[in-house]
């Protein structure tokens, strides 16, 4: 049996359609986290409800890497624009994902306020001694290539379908000119709370990820907030799983070992 592939969702709103469509389903609970594991049109899956934010979406993430050792892992679900040309279905395909909550901001006195956009990046994975930890731009994860070239051949009718940069926190900003320097500065399409957070603990582990993440509303737009545009990036996420089986996927599985084969 192949190695199932992780797919994540934040809410229930988020995976409640790919759970449904499972065969063979089995539901664990760990903590406050449950996994589906069964057959998504005949590949295995552990479907993941993660929780919002970056914690919660770390310890979903390695625990489901310690009990069902994924070949890979898909985090999906919504997100909110910084780009104006992308609309509610719109799908962002991950070809990088930024950590956009780790900042060490520059001193200032008491009295002088705040500048969040004087902030500078920090390095969390910094292995040195050096207290000076802080980099040009936000910690950044390549998208798996075999992954994102598996995602770019899947039809999408509901929307347009783009590669870019991802940017995860656990804040939800509003504030347009904040918006609009992460996105002038570090070429974020969209914002979440989740994906930065896998995709370091994937890392941790060398194990492939993608991000994808439907729009699912765009302040800077002025689209209101759509939250069954989860619906649509689940299809998507569908029609990648149904296209597992074709040749590029080949190279995201490794050679079954001689036990395996047995
Ligand atoms: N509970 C609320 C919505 C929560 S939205 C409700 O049901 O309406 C927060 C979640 O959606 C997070 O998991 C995040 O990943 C995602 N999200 C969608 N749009 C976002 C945005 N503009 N900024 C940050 N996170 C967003």
């Amino acid at each position: 049996m192949n190695k199932p592939i992780v797919i994540q969702g934040a809410m229930q709103v988020e995976i409640a359609s790919l759970v449904a469509q499972l065969d063979e389903v089995v539901v664990e609970t760990a903590g406050g986290w449950t996994f589906w594991s069964g057959l998504l049109g005949g590949v295995p899956v552990v479907i993941s409800r993660t929780g919002m934010g970056m914690s919660n979406a770390a310890a979903a993430t390695a625990l489901a890497i310690e009990r069902y050792a994924p070949a890979a892992v898909i985090n999906q679900g919504t997100a909110g624009g910084h780009d104006p040309a992308l609309q509610p279905n719109d799908l962002v395909l991950g070809t990088r994902v930024i950590h956009l909550g780790a900042f060490q901001s520059p001193f200032r006195d008491a009295g002088a306020g705040s500048d969040t956009l004087a902030w500078r990046p920090l390095d969390l994975m910094d292995q040195s001694e050096s207290a000076e930890f802080t980099m040009p731009v936000p910690m950044s994860f390549d998208a798996d290539p075999a992954l994102l070239a598996l995602a770019r051949e899947v039809g999408y009718r509901a929307g347009r379908v783009v590669d870019g940069v991802i940017g995860s926190s656990d804040v939800w900003n509003n504030e347009l000119d904040r918006i609009a320097h992460f996105h002038a500065r570090y070429g974020t399409l969209v914002e979440e709370m989740e994906a930065a957070s896998v995709a370091l603990v994937c890392g941790q582990y060398g194990l492939p990820f993608l991000g994808v993440r439907v729009v699912s509303n765009n302040i800077v737009n002025g689209a209101a907030h759509d939250v069954s545009t989860a619906n649509a990036c689940q299809a998507f996420v569908t029609a990648l799983l149904s296209r597992y089986q074709s040749p590029v996927a080949a190279l995201l599985r490794p050679p079954l070992s001689a036990e395996e084969q047995a």
